[in-house]
C-alpha cells in the first residue's frame, strides 16, 4: 500500500474507534440508568405497598377500637369491612368478607335499612330494636357511598349501642311513674276528706274528727315518703359520708325496738334481742340504726299476730360480722325474694299501702349496708317468716 494512505487510514480507525467508544459508553449509562430506574420503581412500588398495608392496618385497628359497629358493603351488598364490635354483637364468624350481607345477617330491620340507603343516600339516629328478650337496641347512621359519576359504590352502617341509654331511660320513666302515683294516691285522698269537710261534714263532730285523723295520716304518708326519696336520692348520688365508729350493737338494736313496740303491742308481738352486750361492730350509728329500724319495722307489718321478732348476731364463713333479723309472719314468695330490694316494689301494694309503706324501705337498707361494704340478702318461707342477714366491715 502506498505509505500516503496511511495517516487518513489511521486518522479515520481512531475516528471510528472514538465513535464506537462513545457508543459503547452511552448503551452502558443508558443500561445503568434503566437498571437504576428499575431499581427506583421496584423500591417505590415496596414502599407504596408497605404505606398502603400499614394504612390498611391502622384503619382496621381504628375500626376495631371503635365501641360502634361498622358495616361496608360494596354496590352488591357484598361485605367489604366489618369492626370488631359488629362482629361481636352479631356472632359473626372471623372472616366475612365478600359474603353477602343476607347471608351473615338474617335481621330483617337492618337489611331494610340499605333499602332505605339507596332511596336517602344518608341518615342518621334511626332506631333498630333487635328482635328477643333484654335484645339490644341500636341508634344507625347510614351513608351511600357514591363514586363521581354518582353511581353506587357501597353502603356505610355505623350502629351505636344504646341498650344500657334505654334501659336507665325505662327505669327513669318507671321511677317518675310510680312517685306520681306514690304523691297522687295519699293527695287525693287529702282532696277528698278536705271536700267534705268543707261541704258541711265540719260542723259534725262524730265525722270531722275521724276525717281529720285521715288526712293527718296521709300527710304523714307523704312526708314519709319525701323522706325515703330524699334519703335515696342522697345514698345513689354518693352524697352521704358515713361517720364510722365502734358500737355496742345491742344498744342500736334496743333503739329499733323502742322505735316499733307500740307497733308491736298492737299485734302483740314479742321484740327479742339476742345481741350480747358485749358486741361491737364498726358502722355509722345512725345509718345503722335506719337499717334496723326499717328491717324490724317490717318485720312488726308483715309479722303475725302474737308472733315474735328476733335480732341475732353471727359471723360469716369468713369472718365477717352478720346481723340477723327473723320474724315469723306472711313471709315472701320465691318469685318476689330477687325483687324486694328494687325501689317501690311490694310484694302486696295494697298491704303494704295500708300499713303506711312507701315501697323503699328495703332499697334504703341495701343502699346504706352497701355503703358500709356489706351485704344484705333474705331467705323466706311462705307463711312461715323471713329472715334478712345484712354483713358490716370487720372492725
Ligand atoms: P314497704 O314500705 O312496702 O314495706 P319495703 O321496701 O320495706 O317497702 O319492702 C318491700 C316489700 O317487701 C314489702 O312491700 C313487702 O311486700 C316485702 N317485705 C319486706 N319485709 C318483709 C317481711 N319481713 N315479711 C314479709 N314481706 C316483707
Amino acid at each position: 500500500m502506498n505509505s500516503m494512505w496511511w495517516p487518513p487510514l489511521i486518522f479515520v480507525t481512531l475516528v471510528a474507534l472514538v465513535i464506537l467508544q462513545s457508543w459503547w459508553q452511552t448503551r452502558q449509562n443508558r443500561r445503568q440508568r434503566a437498571r437504576v430506574e428499575q431499581d427506583y420503581t421496584a423500591a417505590l412500588l415496596q414502599q407504596q405497598r408497605e404505606a398502603f398495608a400499614q394504612a390498611q392496618a391502622q384503619q382496621q385497628a381504628l375500626f376495631n377500637s371503635m365501641i360502634e359497629g361498622v358495616l361496608l358493603l360494596d354496590a352488591e351488598q357484598k361485605v367489604l369491612l366489618v369492626n370488631e364490635s359488629m362482629r361481636r354483637v352479631f356472632n359473626l364468624p372471623a372472616d366475612v368478607s365478600g359474603k353477602s350481607v343476607v347471608e351473615i345477617l338474617r335481621i330483617a330491620d337492618l337489611l331494610a335499612l340499605t333499602d332505605r340507603l339507596k332511596k336517602e343516600k344518608n341518615f342518621s339516629d334511626v332506631e333498630l330494636q333487635l328482635p328477643g328478650d333484654n335484645a339490644p337496641c341500636f341508634q344507625v347512621t347510614g351513608t351511600l357511598v357514591l363514586d363521581r359519576d354518582n353511581l353506587v359504590q357501597g353502603y356505610l352502617l355505623l350502629l351505636h349501642d344504646i341498650t344500657r341509654l334505654k334501659q336507665l331511660e325505662n327505669v327513669r320513666q318507671e321511677f317518675v311513674a310510680n312517685v306520681s302515683h306514690e304523691l297522687r294516691t295519699p293527695l287525693s285522698l287529702i282532696k277528698g276528706f278536705t271536700e267534705t269537710l268543707l261541704d258541711g261534714a265540719k260542723d259534725n263532730p262524730e265525722v270531722a274528727t275521724p276525717f281529720l285523723q285521715k288526712i293527718d295520716k296521709h300527710a304523714d304518708r307523704l312526708i314519709f315518703l319525701i323522706e325515703d326519696l330524699l334519703t335515696i336520692s342522697r345514698l345513689e348520688s354518693g352524697r352521704v359520708s358515713l361517720n364510722c365508729q365502734e358500737l355496742c350493737l345491742a344498744e342500736i338494736v334496743q333503739r329499733a325496738f323502742d322505735d316499733v313496740e307500740a307497733r308491736a303491742a298492737e299485734k302483740t308481738i314479742s321484740l327479742e334481742n339476742k345481741v350480747l352486750e358485749t358486741i361491737r361492730v364498726w358502722a355509722d350509728a345512725d345509718r345503722l340504726h335506719q337499717v334496723l329500724f326499717n328491717l324490724v319495722e317490717n318485720a312488726v307489718k308483715y309479722g303475725r299476730q302474737n308472733g315474735r321478732v328476733t335480732i341475732e348476731f353471727k359471723k360469716t364463713a369468713q369472718g365477717d360480722p352478720e346481723v340477723l333479723v327473723a320474724d315469723d309472719g306472711v313471709g315472701i314468695p320465691p318469685d318476689s325474694l330477687e325483687r324486694i330490694f328494687e325501689r317501690f316494689y311490694r310484694v302486696d301494694r295494697a298491704r303494704s299501702r295500708d300499713t303506711g309503706g312507701t315501697g323503699l324501705g328495703l332499697s334504703i337498707v341495701k343502699h346504706i349496708v352497701q355503703a358500709h361494704g356489706g351485704e344484705v340478702r333474705v331467705k323466706s318461707d311462705l307463711n312461715k317468716g323471713s329472715v334478712f342477714y345484712f354483713t358490716l366491715p370487720k372492725s
